[in-house]
């Protein structure tokens, strides 16, 4: 692999598998048995009828999911579906749908979703800093909301939840975005899940949508064609022109996971072990990299950390692009270190970045 595309740490889009990305480039030109560039190809094709269905099994085959659950593949990112599910589910309720907010991402759904509707934080980590999750005795749940909405993995601050939320009695929403098919669960207990394709399957452009039947067929407000699930349902996700470019490069690295990884539990190891040594480092840097998650809440996806001061911090993402790496600074909204380890970030990239990390470390203190 073309070496600073593997030493891609980036927390915004991640990289691409490498068998990706070499067949994407190929068909750039062309794609086998149709003679034309992918750009090229009509979203009303055979050929791309037969992209999308495939892609909503594969979805479907990873998340373990039942023929309830329609697999949407829309545009305007996981922002859009802040206000889209609102729009389905919230408008004309009386009672409140319950918000959970662990950091930057969740607090940009809470405005949105106020917009449609009643809504209650039920638990804010802001005193805190947004450095760790709520525990279950903190959240009380109530069964009258016709939805609970949280994040799984809050992408800036480096908190992940480790079990899923709520009542089995009220559609659960989730966001998956930042961890979405990096690992196994028990999906069916979720009435909705989102996530953008740019962190772990492919590139911007295409948001995943999953939601059960009786979730977009109940009657809800009018809303424009394009913004209602059921029409998008029905459309197969071809009501008006999709990004198909994306969406073939996320049933690629769909492809990737079922039959080179060989699925959710086997992309988990590698998460897990790559989580492992950088974390590993951390915690034995005596101090000079400091983690910025409780350690019950850290993600397996986005390592955040900080160094004991600012110029450190600067001359470590100097140094460390020297070096090849990118993507290493820490989300503009709370600054410090993130290095995100995405499905297609090998272990070995994380080796490469332990040793780098280690060296500054003994370097720094000397
Ligand atoms: N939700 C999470 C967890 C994210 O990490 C992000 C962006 O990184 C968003 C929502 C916003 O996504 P988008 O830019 O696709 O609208």
């Amino acid at each position: 692999m073309n070496l600073q595309n593997s030493l891609n740490f980036s927390g915004g889009p991640g990289a691409l598998p490498e068998s990706v990305l070499l067949q994407l480039s190929e068909e750039l030109i062309q794609v086998p048995g149709l003679g034309i560039s992918i750009l090229g190809i009509s979203h009303r094709s055979e050929w791309f009828a037969e992209v999308i269905s495939e892609l909503e099994d594969n979805i479907r085959a990873l998340l373990g999911l039942n023929e309830k659950y329609h697999v949407l593949l829309l545009q305007g990112g996981a922002t859009q579906q802040f206000s889209m599910v609102p729009m389905t589910l919230l408008r004309g309720k009386s009672t409140a749908a319950e918000y959970i907010q662990t950091g930057y991402w969740s607090g940009k759904a809470i405005p949105e979703a106020k917009l449609e509707g009643p809504i209650r934080v039920i638990w804010n980590g802001r005193a805190a800093g947004f450095n760790r999750l709520p525990t279950d005795d903190e959240l009380c749940f109530s069964p009258d909301a016709p939805y609970i909405h949280y994040i799984s993995n809050e992408t800036v601050e480096g908190l992940q939840f480790q079990r899923v939320l709520g009542r089995d009695d009220v559609p659960r929403v989730c966001d998956m975005s930042s961890d979405f098919l990096s690992k196994p669960g028990d999906f069916e207990r979720f009435s909705l899940i989102y996530a953008h394709a740019q962190k772990n399957i492919g590139p911007s452009g295409i948001t995943v949508v999953v939601v059960r039947d009786e979730l977009i067929e109940q009657p809800h407000a009018e809303l424009p064609s394009f913004l209602d699930y059921k029409t998008q349902a029905k459309a197969h996700s071809n009501f008006n022109t999709p990004p198909v470019f994306a969406i073939y490069a996320v049933l690629l690295v769909t492809r990737w996971l079922i039959k080179d990884i060989g699925g959710l539990t086997q992309m988990d190891r590698i998460n897990r072990r790559k989580a492992e040594l950088l974390y590993g480092l951390i915690d034995d840097s005596d101090g000079f990299y400091q983690g910025r998650a409780e350690t019950a809440d850290r993600s397996l996806m986005n390592v955040v950390f900080n160094l004991p001061s600012l110029e450190l911090e600067k001359r470590f993402i100097q140094e460390s692009q020297a070096a090849g790496f990118s993507g290493l600074a820490g989300h503009r909204a709370i600054g410090g270190l993130r290095a995100s380890i995405y499905n297609a970030v090998t272990i070995e990239a994380v080796e490469e970045l332990v040793n780098f990390m280690d060296a500054f470390w003994r370097k720094s203190v000397r």
